[in-house]
């Protein structure tokens, strides 16, 4: 943690000369949370990242008079280059409102800052909340979400800050959003940011969602197909772009069903769900067409349901898939070409107790383009895997 109240814990350098810069206050731009700090030899002012979220790999400083960016040229175009240009153009127009709903009084909070404009990394950081559930009674955790994932936030959280700004606009920098932080943090004695990492472990998602993960030992034969339309399982990673999308569509939906069709005619008493985002085409009556034309926090919390319902969860690489991954037993991710630097990336792994063996059986990374038939045979074991698992546990069960 970075302690920011009363004092900013943390040392700017200037980019200039080196020399240790005088801190003066936290700019609240939105993704990044920042040290507005001036260098007493050349006296020019610089905004620099505080190091939490992506900030902690790749942290960024910018000259917003002389439109200067300073930091890895890893992380610069969409998220240095973004830094400098939220600030040089901040968004005063838009009256960014904060709903703060505050479930217990203390003195002094960490602030989890969930900001982003990728809902995945936004999900990804809230999981960060875990780590303070036991903190002293004085201190409360305080995150800030968007919207979407208000139904998520744990119950042992001190104060909500919902901040009602669109996923995409998260990299703007609203003045107005930085009053609001400001006034609300005059109640704290003391103030610390969490490091907000970009991929956690250890945390339970049972706090987060209400739902328990499937088990190897629960009686589910439970299949599910996470859908999305932006990203298809076609083998033609750029449909859309293509014009095919509507034909894709289509033929997604033929191999979902040609996929549970096999499993069926293998595992008889197998239950085949799809579940996700889009509700284009139509599916036999025998699968149980559990999508959703827009998510709000009825249709998540059953969707997620779902998933904690499903022994084998298979969708296309995503953000799509971390809810599912968090709450089934098994996941087969399929892999466009394009996404293997982001491998696991999507993945909430389960099982912290487990064999590590297991492991094996329970996350699945394969090509996009695999055939139909491979993905069937690698489900079909997978489910009788476990399902001659949980035999061997029953029959353990009774003998002692
Ligand atoms: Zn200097």
């Amino acid at each position: 943690m970075i302690k920011i109240k009363p004092t900013i814990q943390h040392t700017v350098v200037c980019p200039y000369c080196g020399i240790d810069a005088v801190s003066n206050r936290v700019l609240w731009q939105g993704i990044h949370v920042t040290v507005v700090a001036t260098c007493p030899v050349c006296n020019i002012e610089t905004v620099a990242d505080l190091p939490v979220g992506q900030a902690l790999f790749t942290p960024y400083q910018v000259n917003v008079a002389a439109n200067e960016v300073f930091g890895d040229k890893a992380a610069r175009d969409w998220f240095g280059v973004p830094l400098l240009e939220s600030l040089r153009n901040p968004d005063s127009h838009c009256q960014v409102a904060m709903q703060v709903e505050k479930r217990r009084k203390v003195s002094n909070a960490i602030i989890l800052n969930c900001l982003d404009y990728l809902y995945g990394h936004s999900l990804l950081k809230l999981l960060n909340a875990d780590s303070y559930s036991g903190i002293d009674q004085q201190t409360g955790l305080v995150v800030m979400v968007p919207a979407c994932l208000r139904w998520l936030v744990p119950k042992y959280v001190a104060e909500v800050w919902v901040v009602n700004i669109p996923l995409s606009s998260s990299r703007s920098y609203f003045p107005s959003l930085h009053a609001a932080m400001e006034k609300e943090l005059i109640r704290f004695d003391e103030v610390h940011l969490s490091l907000a990492h970009s991929h956690p472990c250890g945390f339970n998602i049972t706090n987060f969602s209400g739902q328990s993960p499937c088990k190897l030992n629960d009686p589910s034969v439970q299949v599910t197909f996470v859908w999305r339309e932006d990203r298809i399982w076609s083998g033609r990673y750029s449909a859309k772009l293509l014009g095919w999308f509507g034909l894709d569509l289509y033929w997604q939906n033929m191999k979902v069903s040609f996929l549970f069709k096999r499993l069926k005619n293998e595992i008889p008493d197998v239950r085949c769900v799809v579940a996700g985002l889009g509700k284009s085409t139509r599916f036999p009556e025998w699968i149980q067409d559990a999508r959703v034309a827009l998510f709000n926090e009825d249709n998540e919390k059953t969707t997620c349901r779902i998933y904690s319902e499903s022994k084998l969860v298979i969708g296309v690489h995503g953000s799509n898939m971390l809810l599912p991954s968090a709450h089934a037993w098994a996941t087969i991710d399929l892999m466009p070409d394009d996404r293997w630097p982001n491998l696991a990336q999507d993945i909430l792994y389960q099982g912290e107790n487990d064999d590590v063996r297991m492991v094996s059986w329970r996350y699945h990374f394969i090509p996009l383009k695999t055939s139909l038939s491979q993905i069937a045979l690698l489900a079909r074991t997978t489910l009788l895997c476990a399902k001659e698992a949980l035999m061997q546990f029953e029959q353990g069960s009774r003998s002692t």
